[in-house]
């Protein structure tokens, strides 16, 4: 038989160009492999970006109501998640926010004692921050100014840091928007452009300073000859001719993501397939697969030990600030309130002011009616004692200059668990239900720490409406539920990232995340991708051992 390789269209075929897919994708190509990344979401270019929220057509993903952006955000009764859908995935909306997590992580969860982590880690950090360009954040803005302050006055002062981010910074003393032939890879990267301090980040960088992945992972594996298929959805992964372990290959079936009507269905052969969705794209492409019959030899555990950062989002408002907060980098420093609560400072860029909506009044008290009972009162009470400064408070326009997001974040192991049922109010289809115990939505001691700094800033301290109304938290940092495990009994793929019951599958991207990481998971996704990939062998030795087997 000649070579399985000329058998199939690509030898891989990625699902998702976040950081988990991308860095397959310039490892494989680079180990000789034919890539093919399918995505979702819509490629940008930075002067296609929105310049504020409000052109929400171009900000929000929801290509049903004519919505093609490239930020989405999904609710569930446990959780508000936000996350990112484009070519480049996260990157395009993250804050570049950089963070190894603590050492601790590796030891608790489903993966603790298959490797040696704390061995073998740290290589594939430095790879992996080295590509992803971090350096620390040299651009402290306002905001920044009153965390570090803030911080002093709580006593907890020595635990400020400015962040290590992957943005493209000035050098001292020069001015941003500077253009450079590529700074990182020795030529073989596209130039880039210094960043301007706008505080844009989440918005999509429309300077090129942000190092997202089309300007580094994937457009090294573009240039080695990866095809990614932008705009295209995969709804079908089946294993080929009669091989239900997958050993023959699998065929992979996709459709147009924002068309209507002429959905265009293709279907694309290959030897293996990298699932790199995120965490929630890959449970419910899993689920649904398991469920038609694809793939159903996938482990019952797919959907369990989701976990949410234990994050609160909280923050204040300076109503007719004289300063601008929005400027510096979206996150630009972090503080530690105790070894588990962590804070940083995140702003929107000018403009931006929408997110303004979902803001209010900080509450305290337990969760539930009595929360919901407390913050009537205290709006009620602001607007008869202070009626002017209320208003000024909780109006959007120009909420993005006057406010700073406190983005706490907890490393307790809080999980939450993902199904695939029907929901009462919609019978006809399966969705993703969320269940398990609630993760808490008031954390005292940040919700102190808000009203610290709102006094230092001069302003109100604020809380988010769906925490105080639905007791529901938001987090852009969903990880977990295709965990990295010893056996199908306990996660979905092993220390290789393997699916169990599959050859030749392997899942790269934040659902194989066994721990709260109580940071931003970014690299720590990339790393776990760099040592994934660091397994496969050579497309020349996988030919080789194919042609034995034959
Ligand atoms: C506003 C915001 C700010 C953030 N800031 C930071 C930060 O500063 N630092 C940090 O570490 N993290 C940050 N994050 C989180 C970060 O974006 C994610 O943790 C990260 O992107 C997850 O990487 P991933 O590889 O798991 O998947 P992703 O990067 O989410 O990529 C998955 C891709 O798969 C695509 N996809 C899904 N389903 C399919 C399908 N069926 N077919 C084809 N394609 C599909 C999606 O469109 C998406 O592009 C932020 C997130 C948001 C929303």
């Amino acid at each position: 038989m000649a070579s399985r390789n000329g058998q199939f269209d690509f030898d891989f075929i990625i699902i998702g160009s976040g950081f988990g897919g991308s860095v397959s994708a310039h490892r494989l190509t680079e180990k000789g492999y034919r890539v093919a990344v399918m995505e979702m979401g819509r490629r940008w270019n930075p002067t296609d970006l929105p310049r504020t929220s409000w052109f929400i057509h171009r900000w929000f993903w929801r290509p049903k109501l004519g919505l093609r952006g490239f930020f989405n955000m999904r609710l569930f009764r446990h959780v508000t998640i936000f996350h990112g859908c484009a070519v480049g995935g996260g990157s395009i909306t993250y804050a570049a926010t950089l963070l190894p997590p603590p050492e601790k992580v590796w030891e608790s969860g489903s993966w603790s004692g298959l490797a040696d982590w704390k061995t073998e880690m740290p290589r594939h950090f430095d790879t992996a921050s080295g590509m992803l360009g971090i350096l620390e954040n040299k651009i402290l803005g306002p905001a920044d100014r009153l965390l570090q302050k803030t911080a002093a006055d709580c006593g907890c002062g020595h635990t400020f840091y400015p962040t290590r981010v992957g943005i493209f910074q000035p050098r001292d003393g020069e001015p941003g928007s500077q253009t450079f032939p590529d700074p990182f890879f020795g030529g073989e990267g596209p130039e880039r452009t210094t960043c301007t301090s706008c505080g844009g980040c989440i918005m999509g960088c429309r300077y090129g300073a942000k190092n997202t992945l089309d300007l580094n992972y994937l457009f090294l594996a573009e240039k080695r000859g990866a095809q990614v298929f932008p705009e295209t959805k995969v709804v079908n992964v089946r294993p080929l001719n009669g091989a239900s372990d997958g050993s023959s290959g699998y065929e992979v079936h996709t459709v147009r993501s924002t068309a209507w009507l002429r959905r265009q269905p293709r279907r694309f052969t290959c030897r293996a397939v990298v699932f790199s969705a995120s965490s929630l794209g890959t449970m419910e492409l899993l689920f649904h697969l398991k469920e038609n019959g694809s793939l159903p030899a996938i482990s019952a555990q797919l959907g369990k030990q989701v976990r949410t950062n234990s994050e609160s989002i909280i923050g204040a408002r300076v109503p007719g600030c004289r300063e601008d907060l929005s400027q510096g980098i979206a996150i630009g420093s972090g503080i530690y309130l105790d070894e588990n609560t962590h804070i940083e400072a995140v702003r929107y860029p000018s403009g931006s002011d929408t997110m303004g909506f979902l803001t209010t009044f900080l509450t305290d008290g337990r969760p539930g009616s009595q929360r919901i009972v407390l913050w009537l009162k205290n709006v009620l009470a602001s607007l008869l004692l202070h009626p002017i400064k209320t208003l000024r408070l909780v109006r959007p326009w120009g909420w993005a200059r006057e406010a700073v997001i406190l983005l706490c974040m907890q490393a307790l192991d809080e999980q939450i668990e993902m199904s695939w049922r029907r929901p009462w109010f919609w019978p006809f289809k399966k969705f993703l239900v969320s269940s398990g115990d609630k993760v808490p939505t008031y954390i005292p001691k940040a919700n102190e720490f808000a009203k610290k700094f709102a006094q230092v800033a001069g302003g109100a301290a604020m809380s988010t409406l769906p925490e105080i109304l639905f007791d529901v938290p938001g987090t852009a940092h969903c990880i977990g539920g295709c965990v990295i495990a010893d056996s199908p009994a306990r996660g979905v793929v092993d220390d290789h990232h393997r699916v169990f019951g599959y050859k030749n599958m392997f899942i790269c991207d934040g659902s194989v995340v066994a721990a709260n990481l109580g940071v931003n998971p970014s690299l720590t996704i990339t790393a776990l991708a760099e040592r994934a990939m660091s397994f496969i062998p050579p497309a020349v030795e996988t030919a080789v051992a194919d042609r034995a087997a034959d």
